[in-house]
Order: C-alpha cells, then structure tokens, then sequence
C-alpha cells in the first residue's frame, strides 16, 4: 500500500460535517400541480425551512422576468426559485441514455447549483429555475412497463447484471434537492422493495452530501449512488455544491450502509499537472473506503466538452469565468445529428483515457471502470 495512502489512514476519523442544504427565495406551485397528493409532501418541507415566499399559481405557465431585468439578475432569480409543476408528457416518456443507463427518468429539471461548466446550460432552455415534478407516481410509473427492456446496459458483459437501468440525474442533481421533495427516497424504497417488479435499478450522480435520509432506506443494492468528483483545480468552478471532502465522506457512507457506489469524475480536465491533482483524488478515495468490506464501485471519466450554445449560455450566466471554452485548442466532434461538441484534441483525450484506465484499477482496487469518453 502506497505510504501516503498508509498517511491518510492514520488520521483520526472526523465527524462529517452538517451538510449544507439548499433553501430557496421564492417557491411556486402550478394550478395542477396543486392537484397532486405528493405536493403537500413537498410544501410540508418547505414550510419547516422556513420559506416565506410560497406563490399558488392560478394557472400552469411560470411568471415571466420582471422588466428591466438584467440577465444576471434572471439568473440569481431563476436559482433562488424553486417551482412545483407537474411533469410535461416528454418527462413521462423515458428516453435511453448512453452511456449511462437503459433509461432517463426526471424526477426534476433544474439544479440550484452554480457550476460554470454546467452541462444542463445546452440542454434546458429558459431561466434556470429548479422545476421539481409533483406528479411523482407517474414520473416512476415506466419503471414497471420498461423493466425487462433496454440496450445501453442491459444485455452487456459489463452491465447486465445490474438488470434494467434508469438515471435519475440526467437534468438535476437529485440528491441536492431531496430535503425539498422526498421523491429520491421514494424512488430508491420503491424500487428496493420491488414494488415496480424485480430486475431494475436506479443510478444516479451527485455533488452533495446530505445522504443521512438514505442510509437506512430498503434500497436492496437496486440503487447506485454516484459522487461527481474532481481535482481541486476544477472544484472551484463548482459554486454551490458540497465541497470534496465531504462528497468523498458521504460516498464512505453509502457504501458502508451497502448501497453499490460509483465515482463520476467529470468534467477532467488536463489542468497543471493533471495526473497529481487526480491521482490525489483517486487516493483521497480509497483512504475513505478502506474500511468498508469489498465495496461496489464503479468509476466513469467524462472529460469536459462544450458546444456553441451550451458557451453561449455560460458565458451569460457566468460573464468572469476563467474556464477554458476556447475553440481554437480543441477537436470539433459531430453528432449523426450534425450538433457540434468541441473536445479535447485526440492526443490529449488519448492521454487523458490511457492515465485513468491505468490508475483507477491501480489505485482504487476492484473497481469497475465503465467508460472514459
Ligand atoms: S451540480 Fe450538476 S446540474 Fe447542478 S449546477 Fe453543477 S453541473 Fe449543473
């Protein structure tokens, strides 16, 4: 074992710290989504976070910008407001995701966090208001109609044993809003207890570390919980979230309560000198699972992309960044649809790819490297 692993062991454990919760400004609820039963669920919470901004709407559309706002001032406004809306019949009809999982289930849209490389900024349109969906039962209800179908995992040497698989944080960070909704916890019991049948599991990525509500839910290792982490060089793009240490706390957490885990680590980017600043995450990791007896890790590596909108959007949002979106350095990618994703130039990606293959298993044995893309 390396001797700075044996360092970090040493140390003393320390009592995670409370985590911080998001409370929002300004909470709206839709005419029909007053109608759903899971509504009062959420506005019980909100209400014992003290929030004293809670409109009813008298209809479904959500008010539109203030005039004379500036965009800065639309987007604090947007991320200080959560809305209550019943799902739209896109987000009840699952779409398969790859690499990730056979199927997306939308449990919300929207994360009140403030990444300046967010990946949501090219896929959701509007103010980025956290839209969480009140119609609970039927956001889960294709669970039970779909388990049994699917090609992204299922059927794969790799994969198929985790039967059929649903992503939960394709448009939110799930767990960064559950203290507002409870709809994770309900999603995890219900699939654990197989209430939708046997043979699905939830998957699902986070940058927050409330996982106490999860601990002692009948997950039945149907349920992988996954920490987005990073060098600490690209962790200050990332306003708004649980710091590092403790996602890597909440990960040890899981796993000791047998929830199979995973690391998403994502965005990488080659900064000065990448291999040290991951290899150091990469270790910080398995010093916290050292005492967890054989834990189910996987691991998948994204490295950072963007694409002319999603630019667009964040050089908006975020006009001071210092995050490199400079398309000059990097390699065009098309989609078969014609979409454009800049990317790390081949040799770079080739290196990037080739370091992680080696290091993950190397430094975090008996874990599943998925892909690196
Ligand atoms: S936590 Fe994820 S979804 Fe939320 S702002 Fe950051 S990148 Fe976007």
């Amino acid at each position: 074992m390396p001797a700075q692993l044996l360092d970090r062991l040493d140390r003393p454990a320390r009592r995670p710290a409370a985590p911080r919760l998001w409370v929002p400004k300004h909470v709206l609820v839709t005419r029909s989504a007053q109608a759903e039963g899971h509504t009062a669920e959420i506005l019980r919470r909100v209400d014992a976070l003290g929030v004293e901004d809670v409109r009813l709407l008298t209809g479904d559309r959500l008010p539109t910008a203030p005039k004379g706002e500036t965009e800065r001032e639309a987007y604090a406004r947007a991320k200080a407001t959560m809305a209550v809306v019943v799902a739209p019949p896109s987000a009840l009809k699952p779409q398969p995701i790859p690499p990730s999982a056979d199927w997306r289930l939308d449990l919300a849209r929207g994360c009140p966090a403030h990444c300046q490389y967010c990946y949501l900024a090219g896929s959701l349109s509007g103010p980025p208001v956290t839209r969480v969906h009140a119609n609970l039962d039927a956001v889960l209800a294709p669970i039970a109609s779909l388990t049994g179908t699917g090609s992204v995992t299922t059927g794969t040497a790799l994969r198929g044993r985790e039967g059929t698989t649903f992503e939960l944080s394709c448009y939110t960070d799930p767990l960064g809003i559950e203290h507002l909704t409870g709809s994770l916890a309900t999603a995890i019991a219900r699939v654990g207890t197989g209430e939708h049948g046997d043979g699905a599991s939830l998957r699902f990525t986070t940058k927050f570390d409330a996982v106490e509500p999860l601990l002692a839910l009948p997950h039945g290792g149907r349920t992988r919980i996954r920490f987005s982490v990073n060098a600490a060089e690209v962790e200050r793009f990332e306003g708004g979230t649980a710091r590092m240490p403790a996602r890597i706390e909440a990960l040890r957490r899981v796993a000791a309560a047998g929830y199979p885990v995973g690391l998403t680590i994502a965005p990488v980017m080659p900064v000065d000198g990448w291999q040290e600043s991951y290899g150091r995450l990469l270790d910080d990791v398995a010093a916290a699972l050292a005492d967890v007896p054989q834990p189910d890790l996987t691991a998948e590596v994204i490295t950072h992309r963007f694409t002319p909108s999603s630019k667009e959007v964040l050089e908006g949002w975020y006009p001071r960044t210092k995050l490199e979106m400079d398309e000059s350095v990097r390699s065009v990618k098309r989609s078969k649809f014609g979409g454009v994703k800049y990317v790390y130039p081949k040799e770079t990606m080739q290196e990037l790819r080739g370091w992680f293959e080696r290091e993950v298993p190397g430094r975090l044995p008996g874990a599943r490297l998925l892909y690196s893309t």
